[in-house]
């Protein structure tokens, strides 16, 4: 069983969807967990339930991480409650899809900043603690259409096939402090991003899913567990692909 007592986890976008469910699994593994949202409400109605179902210290802090002030801000709160960060999932991420002749440049620049932009921010922020501690794990939320492109999504794919040359970059900077960063590229997962799909859309992504299935929330979080626990401490610069054998 994987045990995460005394370890502290800030989760960025984990008001819902796949950042609440990983939220969750860390907490349940015995992590106290920062959840930080860009909307206060949707953070604290995460932490107190997450809270009351693993009895795990949560916190719930406010920050538009594609901001600089902001992603400051977020990591002192989780400094002043924890003392220390040992796991950072970047996760908050957002889609404005659209053909590339039509793609208007406000929404590239939108999904740059927030989806990738924001990883940085998150980790420079954070890896100072992690170098004095000469421990840490960072996981980035990417997404199989960073490896294999999508039509209609050449901003979200650039920010994902970004988000994985930062991880294997920080990888490199980062292995000789025991500072472990890895990327998982989630397929198609059933949460509010998937929800806008039409069920014949969603019918035709699953038939090209070797498993003919859209995945749940929990299996990125199983994935994410195993990242930011001991088990994968000889492992960095990695992408894991949870996506029903889409991408092999
Ligand atoms: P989701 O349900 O839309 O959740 C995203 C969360 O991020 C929301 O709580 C959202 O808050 C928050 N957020 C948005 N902008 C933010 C900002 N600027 N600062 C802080 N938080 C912000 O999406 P999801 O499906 O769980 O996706 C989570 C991650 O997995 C994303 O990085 C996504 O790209 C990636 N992913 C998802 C899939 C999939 O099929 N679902 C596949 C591959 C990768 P509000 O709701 O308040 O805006």
């Amino acid at each position: 069983m994987i045990d995460l007592s005394s370890k502290t986890a800030l989760v960025t976008g984990s008001g819902r969807g796949i950042g609440k469910e990983i939220a969750a699994k860390l907490a349940a593994a015995g992590a106290d967990v920062a959840i930080s949202d860009i909307d206060l409400e949707t953070a604290r109605a995460a932490a107190a339930e997450i809270g009351q179902a693993t009895g795990r210290k949560t916190i719930a802090l406010a920050a538009d991480v594609s901001k600089a002030d902001d992603v400051k801000g977020m990591v002192k709160g989780v400094m002043d409650a924890f003392g220390k960060i040992d796991i950072l999932i970047n996760n908050a991420g957002i889609t404005r899809d659209g053909l590339l002749m039509r793609m208007k440049e406000e929404d590239w620049d939108l999904v740059l900043s927030i989806n990738l932009k924001s990883a940085f921010l998150c980790c420079r922020e954070t890896v100072r603690p992690m170098m004095s501690a000469r421990s840490g794990k960072i996981i980035n939320i990417a997404s199989v259409v960073g490896l294999m492109g999508n039509a209609g999504q050449a901003n979200y794919s650039a920010s994902k096939a970004g988000m994985i040359g930062l991880t294997k970059t920080l990888a490199r900077e980062f292995a000789s402090r025991s500072i472990n960063v890895n990327a998982i590229a989630p397929g198609f997962i059933k949460t509010a991003m998937t929800d806008k799909l039409t069920d014949a859309e969603k019918e035709k992504l699953a038939s090209g899913i070797p498993m003919a299935k859209l995945g749940n929330p929990e299996d990125v979080a199983n994935a994410a567990l195993f990242l930011a626990s001991s088990l994968s401490d000889y492992i960095t610069g990695q992408v894991i692909t949870v996506d029903g054998g889409l991408v092999m």
